[in-house]
């Protein structure tokens, strides 16, 4: 038996890979230095492979985002960016004004970077896989190169495509056809198997293909298609596949691909470990077992791991023993870890008990893939360690009766709205007197550095409650005021008091830890801290409550109520594995619902849940959407059961609407705001093919991420466009998500730009 381990996050001990990004981007530090700096990642990052696991890839440490140095790879630069320069046009790509799309991986929160084929002419541009094999092996390290496999990065990919109206003649769009799917991997193969070839020449033997897309339903064509590729691909290297996020979509067709080793994630389910029980393993191949959670942040029981791993040993003669998937959804160490939560336990010898030590990061995550395998060779030492974290995971940890006694006891009503919308629509209006074309904001205002500054002293304990509090105070009056000059008619609070929409109700709900240290990349070098949902979710007091009603005192427009919603929570949280998802989806609507209810005594009239994570938390394969959808649902529906007379609100970003209309219909809110100014039109069709929508609208009419103040012109056609599908009763106007990062000298004429134009669409229809 072996092990192998892929995928460790490179954001470095200390956050260096973002700090050298960063860094060059500002001009701070050369390309030398910056050259230098990711080596020294890279040294580190195998370095720590090296000392725990026996196999090991390189080309894992990319500038920026490993599909874009796939693209690179084979030449996919699109012709605006003009001639290749290396990391002028890399970063030009990457994060320039015309970057490329960036959408998240899989159903993960990370984003990659969308290549675009503008045609099939591809060439070997850069070698990165063979580059990185020869800096370790110049340092007498042997890796395993690894590399998108061909059909993944197909899959992921959008290539320019003849449309049909109303989409412009040639778009970008999704390889759907079959045939264009052919036709772009057989004029991809040889770019490929060039760099198989110079890395045989240079003496890498084997090479890992990651190959997730494998896990999507396919059709048997398709399977044909991959065989094929793998076949090819052999001729050039000893291929080990890695597959990960869901099962294959079908098993045999997956074990009979032309290859030394097959590897299946056998954590995220169930699927893949019955099809080796059920149809056994060939003899022929090896088995990477994923068997060590890649997403979730929990330590092992060790002991069920090395039952597994013994039993897979009776179906594969050459076992090796993996993570389930990359580990970079995982904060690099626990190690800083020093204020997590302690608990009361009754377990020999110990009466408390840290979250830490029932934590394991992506190095803890090496150590148990290490300790596996020294006690299944019997070692003593490991065989000890492995009985001591039984007694830690197996204890229960923060348990809380009267929650789960409230899920239990939850019935259909406590999921439905007392009124329909056609009644509700009608209190809320004879209340709220909005205007045709009203205008809002989707809830942040900019954080400037001295917000940032004073929120960070705050935290540090430099800045006293009382302080923080009344600077606060401060920027709502300062927003509310903006805002009234401007004209907008439902107006925020700004958001101030937060630093992330997820972190921020984490803090406050009990049953949920914050890191300090915990960063994952999002993208880029944009990193984020994902609390840890590790005991029954409540709400010990109110959460946003203070802000909201200080913004509504000064005021005598409605003043919107903001909250992130029970899905995007759990979505952007790590989350614990005893109880269902759907369980603790409920838990934290019902700590939300208290909160609602709470804004609505004290007279907020409008209430935004946003929702931004709910659709890419639906599972990879279509057939399990029923299932997610079901509760995704319900859980808005518990925290959104207002007064009918409270107008309900949901915000989604990013999101592709196309097949999950039906869906979204079922939340029941009141109103939703969209983003649709990045895709172009897409959205506003969604709407158009979906028959009978009735709820109110916001489609986005200008894309935030850019600083430039849109025209009045480019904010009337979005609008206008949006008229020809939706009635004009429907329509809100509004930019297309917050505005946090924008600065103010933006904003400002953006807001009034928009004002504007909803003030000269209400004249004239
Ligand atoms: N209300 C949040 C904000 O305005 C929404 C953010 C989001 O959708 N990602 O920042
Ligand atoms: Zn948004």
């Amino acid at each position: 038996m072996e092990t192998l381990a892929y995928g460790f996050p490179k954001l470095g001990e200390k956050r260096e890979f973002k700090n050298l990004l960063e860094n060059y981007w500002k001009g701070k530090i050369s390309e030398e230095d910056l050259i230098k700096g990711i080596n020294a990642l890279r040294d580190w990052m195998v370095g720590l492979y090296k000392d725990t696991v026996d196999l090991f890839p390189s080309n894992e440490l990319s500038y920026y985002d490993f599909m874009l140095d796939t693209a690179i790879m084979v030449g996919a630069v699109p012709s605006r960016f003009g001639e290749f320069k290396g990391l002028s046009t890399y970063f030009e790509m990457a994060r320039g004004s015309q970057a490329l799309e960036m959408t998240k991986y899989f159903n993960t929160n990370y984003h990659y970077l969308v290549p675009e084929l503008e045609g099939t002419d591809f060439k070997l541009l850069k070698n990165y896989p063979l580059e990185e094999y020869l800096y370790f092996k110049s340092k007498g390290i042997e890796t395993l190169p690894k590399i998108i496999s061909p059909y993944t990065f197909l899959k992921l990919s959008k290539a320019l495509v003849k449309g049909s109206s109303p989409l412009p003649v040639y778009h970008l769009s999704k390889i759907e056809r079959f045939e264009d799917l052919e036709r772009y991997l057989l004029a991809l193969l040889p770019v490929y198997e060039e760099v198989l070839k110079q890395l045989r020449q240079e003496g890498a033997k084997v090479v890992l293909f990651e190959d997730p897309a494998l896990c999507y339903e396919m059709e048997s064509q398709e399977w044909d298609l991959v065989h094929e590729m793998y076949k090819r691909l052999s001729e050039h290297a000893d291929i080990y596949v890695m597959t990960y996020y869901d099962s294959v979509s079908d098993y045999k067709r997956f074990v009979d691909l032309p290859v030394k080793a097959l590897g299946l994630d056998l954590v995220s389910n169930r699927e893949n470990l019955e099809n080796i029980r059920k149809h056994g393993f060939p003899s022929d191949k090896k088995l990477i077992a994923g068997i060590i959670n890649g997403r979730q942040v929990w330590r092992a029981s060790l002991t069920e791991k090395i039952r597994l791993a013994e039993e897979l040993l009776k179906y594969a003669q050459h076992l090796i023993i993996s993570n389930s998937c990359p580990l970079f959804h995982l904060p690099v160490s626990t190690q800083p870890e020093e204020d997590l939560p302690v608990h009361q336990v009754q377990i020999e010898g110990l009466t408390s008990l840290s979250l830490k030590e029932r934590l394991a990061f992506a190095k803890e995550k090496l150590q148990e893939l290490n300790l596996i395998k020294r006690a299944i060779e019997g070692d003593q030492q490991a065989r000890m360690m492995v009985e001591k974290v039984e007694n830690i995971v197996s204890v229960p940890f923060g348990v809380n009766q009267e929650v789960r006694r409230r899920v239990n006891a939850l019935t259909e009503r406590d999921f439905q709205r007392e009124l329909d919308y056609k009644e509700r629509i009608k209190l809320q209006q004879e209340i709220l007197r909005l205007p045709t074309f009203p205008t809002t904001t989707i809830g942040s205002f900019p954080q400037t550095e001295e917000v940032r500054k004073i929120r960070a002293s705050y935290t540090a304990g430099k800045v006293s409650p009382k302080e923080y509090e009344e600077f606060i105070k401060k920027q709502i009056q300062h927003v509310i005021r903006v805002q009234e000059e401007i004209g907008l008619d439902v107006l925020v609070h700004g958001e101030f008091e937060r630093t992330d929409m997820v972190e921020f109700f984490a803090q406050k709900l009990e049953g949920i830890a914050t890191t300090k240290h915990g960063w994952v990349l999002s993208y880029g070098s944009r990193v984020y801290r994902p609390p840890i949902i590790y005991g029954d979710v409540y709400r010990p007091s109110p959460m946003t409550l203070n802000e909201i009603t200080y913004a509504q005192s000064l005021t005598e427009k409605p003043v919107k109520g903001m909250l992130t919603g029970p899905v995007t929570i759990l979505n952007w949280s790590y989350y614990r594995e005893d109880i269902p998802k759907k369980e603790i989806a409920y838990q934290i609507a019902l700590a939300l619902l208290e909160e609602v209810k709470d804004l609505e005594r004290a007279g907020i009239k409008i209430i935004q849940i946003d929702e931004p994570a709910f659709r890419e938390g639906a599972p990879i394969k279509r057939k399990d959407w029923d299932e997610y959808f079901d509760w995704a649902v319900k859980a808005f529906r518990l925290c959104s059961r207002a007064n009918p007379q409270t107008q309900i609100h949901t915000h989604m970003c990013y999101s592709e609407f196309n097949d999950v209309m039906e869906y979204i219909y079922q939340m029941d809110f009141d109103v939703i705001s969209i983003e649709a100014s990045r895709s172009k039109g897409e959205i506003i069709s969604a709407f158009e093919k979906f028959k009978g929508w009735d709820r109110q609208i916001g489609i986005g009419v200008y894309d935030i991420h850019s600083p430039a103040v849109p025209t009045k012109e480019s904010i009337r056609s979005v609008l206008e466009r949006a008229m020809k599908v939706l009635p004009k009763e429907l329509l809100w106007v509004n930019p297309d998500c917050g505005l946090k990062t924008r600065r103010w000298e933006e904003v400002v004429p953006s807001l009034k730009n928009m004002v504007e134009v909803a003030q000269e669409l209400r004249e004239k229809y």
